[in-house]
């Protein structure tokens, strides 16, 4: 019983462990910079369940660390038409997509004001 309980408190430690780890491999991530936007429909389709970006609202100059959920938040990322809203000031943005259809490679994503100008960002947080 003994050394089972002993397994459990290694394994949470551990566990505790590698979180932290992975925290600290974000921020080293951030530090190490320059991290460049995701631009293009491929890069914010590919982004990956677990995977942070920083969402960049240029209204009110602020960054918002997100987590992927699952592949439809990727999906909605760059969902022409689609809408979103900056955590921070509140203000509704549209995904504007441009370049060539039918090829996510060149096909570009912007998100937009109502003006329809660019007013947000995102940028992939390598995890390591
Ligand atoms: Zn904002």
């Amino acid at each position: 019983m003994k050394t089972k309980f002993k397994a459990l408190a290694g394994l949470l430690f551990a566990i505790g462990l590698v979180t932290t780890a992975s925290a600290q491999r974000a921020n080293q991530a951030l530090m190490n910079g320059p991290l460049k936007a995701a631009t293009s429909q491929e890069e914010i389709q590919n982004l990956k369940k677990g995977q942070k970006y920083a969402k960049v609202c240029m209204e009110c100059k602020s960054i918002t660390v997100k987590e992927i959920a699952d592949e439809k938040e990727a999906a909605a990322l760059c969902h022409d038409g689609g809408t979103m809203h900056c955590d921070s000031c509140k203000k509704e943005v549209r995904v504007k997509r441009g370049g060539p259809r039918g090829n996510i490679i060149t096909s570009t994503v912007e998100y937009v004001n109502s003006e329809g100008k660019e007013c947000m960002f995102i940028v992939p947080i390598p995890k390591e």
